[in-house]
């Protein structure tokens, strides 16, 4: 009797046990599930490593990405009579304008541009073909400046000396439009309050004399004084130095993003495009109204009729 209700309270005993340790189990299965999540998020890239969780989606991708690797050094296409060799100098404007971070090597890079060239009536392949490239080149164009209209004297300042990148550089050519360098000025603040960026600009915009990212390297320019620099210059054609350059607005600014201030030999854009203050300029000059020219990683337009839209 005693034997009986003693083998019935152990086996009572290990059930409860059993069910205290499945439980406990579970929990722990629960908990590490949602540490594992946690980890994921925080270790999602932000920037050019490779993506290592492949969403179902991006999987059938895969090709897509390894010919996106190989076009991204290769795919040859012409900016006028010039023969130009890949996309790589773009991959940052090209990530924002799908609004991904991943790099061009990966299936959510492919993807995005699948969406994309959907959106833009393309065929979705998810490869950053010839077709695409010109596509993109066309959507960056729209949004520059769509004139080279003198603005009238009221509409100028002649900034501080301070503010361009050479400091001996003569007062005729240290104007702008009024509404552009305000907006450049909150421009500049922004990047000086990005810690990351380690500019050294005081929060009342004020440059350091040795800082030299950002600064402005060239903003209105007459039509006198770019005939000027087409004589010293004359290989430049048109896609150098135009005879109708949105410089004529005042709203167009040369800013500084490292190298070579105003070179297009991809050498020196390609050490451009690489500075945090050009990747910056990439993600946030649009709050403040400017907009890229693709080819030139130093040139900014002032557009106000692209704000609020
Ligand atoms: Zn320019």
């Amino acid at each position: 009797m005693f034997s009986s209700k003693s083998k019935a309270w152990s086996v009572f005993c290990a059930v409860v046990s059993l069910f205290i340790l499945s439980a406990g189990i579970l929990k722990l299965t629960v908990f590490a599930q949602a540490v594992e999540n946690v980890k994921a998020a925080d270790l999602r890239p932000r920037t050019t490593v490779v993506t290592k969780t492949v969403s179902a989606s991006s999987k059938s991708f895969r090709a897509a990405a390894t010919e996106n690797a190989r076009l991204k050094n290769s795919l040859a296409w012409a900016f006028g009579s010039k023969t130009q060799t890949g996309w790589y100098l773009y991959e940052a404007l090209i990530q924002h304008t799908l609004k991904i971070e991943d790099n061009a090597e990966t299936p959510e890079f492919a993807l995005a541009v699948s969406g994309w060239q959907k959106q833009n009536g393309l065929a979705p392949t998810g490869i950053l073909d010839k077709e695409t490239l010109m596509a993109l080149v066309k959507y960056w164009q729209a949004r520059r400046l769509n004139s080279s209209i003198y603005p009238s004297d009221d509409k100028m300042l002649t900034a501080p000396i301070s503010f361009f990148y050479d400091p001996t550089r003569s007062v005729e050519l240290l104007k702008v439009q009024s509404e552009a360098f305000e907006a450049y000025k909150r421009m500049v603040a922004a990047a000086a309050a990005d810690k990351s960026l380690k500019l050294k600009i005081s929060k009342n915009g004020e440059f350091a004399p040795e800082e030299k990212f950002l600064k402005i390297v060239s903003a209105f320019r007459s039509r006198e004084y770019q005939a000027k620099l087409r004589a010293q210059s004359p290989q430049s054609g048109s896609a150098g130095l135009a005879t109708n350059s949105p410089h004529f607005t005042g709203q167009a600014l040369d800013i500084y993003v490292g190298g070579e201030p105003v070179t297009t030999k991809d050498f020196n854009r390609a050490v451009q495009v690489q500075t945090p203050v050009y990747k910056w300029l990439v993600k946030n000059a649009e709050r403040f109204g400017f907009y890229p020219y693709y080819y030139e990683p130093w040139h900014w337009e002032y557009v106000p009729r692209n704000l609020n839209k």
